[in-house]
């Protein structure tokens, strides 16, 4: 058998893995992606975060495509959720100032979206090969070396290269080749049950676009408009309920959609999609977790792949591109010549870790509505091991990003400071349908952090180098596509 050599061989076309394959041809480098699926497929993850669609998917060069796609707007979010009976309205605009244009996200067709990623990949360089199905990776001593895949046909190739990336989400087994183990939640062990419906209601302009997500005994409803009058419907319940979503999986979630008045009144009009992509009632279970490893010599893991936490503040997406961004940088670093793999890929996972903390921390605080800030805070202590106060804890794993050169620091503060007064004036403002949450020190420092990449993006090749993340750690090159070393001035 005759073994192809490329530069990086990645498996699976999901958002993480065409991101990191686009950024990484984009330095000029030979990039194989093998996808199982023939696209368009379905998934699920259709609603999706600002710092996704005007920063990495920006950077990506896709700005256009996507709003050409006729894709809804979501402005925010809308919850019937915790201790106050009727629904409240977040806004992504709470300061026009500082988000301006950028103050949407789309909900999106996975199917379409996807497509449009990988189809930008291609364009970029990255050489694609669907239902092609990776099957294992190949070794030499420590080191991934390539891997065995198995084309439409049946036929067996193997393709060496100096990385493996494995983006083939959470349902693939290629991830344990990494080592470690994959490590469960104890909190959020919950099950998905979701479909599809035409005609449902709409929430009142210019909100919708909103997600909205229903609590109710049992767990939480999403409801998310696809199009004028397609809306993704799902319920998530606890582990200990998982009765309810057994044996007939249609009459489950009509019988859930009953316990939600809020959501049946939505759907009182509306008829479940029961052909094509969108006909079937499916289940998803055990859905959040993390790697204890996310790479070791030659492999790396991205997206689903290394870890996922609880849809209920749509951050999947964004962290599977912010995560393929990030890997894509080590690897343009190393291939490069400027930096060794250790180096580089201890930057990646010290970054992505920190991400999914910071939106671990943050959903482990919206599920406890009622309990003081306190308690939030004393969540970052503990998953930390920090020495510092609770919150300082919380903002020490969060901080940090905004540093750096003083013009990209100084606009990044400015804005910032803008943006907290504005979540403070909305928390505290006429609108008794905002909640309290957002006087949180924790939820400013997330909103924010979702503006960083943003602001890479506005100001390109003049943004200033940036402070390292952590002690000893590396800074991001003025383009944004590589690491570099932090050379204190
Ligand atoms: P995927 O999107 O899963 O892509 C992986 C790709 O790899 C697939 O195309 C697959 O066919 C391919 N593949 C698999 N195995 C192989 C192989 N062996 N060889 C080659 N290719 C392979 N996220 C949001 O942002 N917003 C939401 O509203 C949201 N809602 C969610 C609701 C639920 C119930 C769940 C479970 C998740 C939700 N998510 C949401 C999360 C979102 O679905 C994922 O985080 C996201 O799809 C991860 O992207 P990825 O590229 O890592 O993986």
């Amino acid at each position: 058998m005759s073994v192809e050599e490329f530069d990086v061989v990645v498996a699976g076309g999901g958002p993480s893995g065409s991101t990191l394959a686009t950024f990484v041809a984009m330095q000029g480098h030979r990039v194989l992606l093998l996808e199982k699926e023939l696209f368009p497929r379905y998934q699920i993850g259709e609603s999706l975060l600002p710092s996704t669609i005007h920063g990495v998917c920006q950077m990506l060069g896709v700005t256009d495509e996507l709003a050409a796609a006729g894709f809804p707007i979501k402005r925010g979010g809308t919850f019937r959720w915790g201790a106050r009976p009727e629904p409240w309205t977040f806004s992504f605009s709470v300061s026009p100032r500082i988000t301006g244009p950028s103050s949407f996200a789309y909900q999106v067709e996975r199917a379409k979206f996807d497509q449009i990623l990988l189809n930008n990949a291609k364009r970029k360089g990255v050489v694609v090969r669907e239902e092609c199905s990776v099957t294992d990776v190949l070794e030499e001593g420590e080191r991934v070396t390539g891997v065995r895949y198995t084309d439409r046909d049946g036929n067996e190739h193997e393709v060496s290269a100096s990385f493996v990336v494995d983006a083939s989400g959470n349902k693939s087994r290629l991830y344990s080749k990494v080592g470690g183990e994959r490590n469960y939640s104890e909190f959020f062990r919950s099950l998905a049950l979701f479909g599809y419906f035409e005609g449902g209601k709409r929430l009142p302009a210019p909100y919708s676009g909103n997600i909205l997500s229903v609590a109710f005994d049992n767990g939480w409803f999403w409801y998310i408009p696809l199009s004028d009058t397609l809306t993704s419907v799902g319920a998530v319940v606890r582990r200990e309920d998982a009765d309810k979503v057994q044996g007939d999986r249609e009459k489950a979630l009509e019988s859930l959609i009953s316990e939600a008045p809020l959501i049946a009144e939505y759907l009182a009009d509306a008829k479940r999609v029961t052909t094509g992509k969108y006909g079937e009632v499916r289940v998803r279970k055990d859905y959040s977790y993390n790697q204890t490893e996310f790479w070791r010599p030659g492999m790396i893991l991205v997206g689903d792949a290394a870890c996922f936490v609880d849809p209920v503040f749509s951050s999947g997406v964004h962290l599977a591109t912010y995560s393929g961004l990030l890997a894509a940088r080590s690897i343009n670093s190393v291939l490069a010549g400027d930096l060794d793999e250790k180096t580089a890929l201890t930057e990646f996972e010290a970054r992505y870790r920190r991400e999914y903390s910071v939106y671990y921390e943050f959903l482990v605080a919206f599920y406890e509505m009622n309990v003081n800030e306190e308690s939030y805070f004393w969540q970052a202590k503990k998953v930390t091991k920090s020495k510092n106060t609770d919150l300082e804890s919380f903002v020490d794993l969060v901080g940090g990003v905004s540093s750096g050169e003083n013009a990209l620091v100084n606009q990044l503060v400015e804005r910032s400071a803008e943006f907290a007064t504005a979540v403070d004036q909305m928390a505290g403002g006429d609108d008794a349908s905002m909640v309290p949450l957002f006087k949180s020190q924790v939820v400013k420092q997330v909103m924010q952090e979702g503006g960083q990449e943003q602001m890479r993006v506005v100001l390109g090749e003049d943004a200033e180098p940036e402070m390292p993340l952590f002690p000893g750690g590396l800074v991001v090159s003025p383009d944004g596509m590589k690491w570099l070393p932090h050379r204190p001035v």
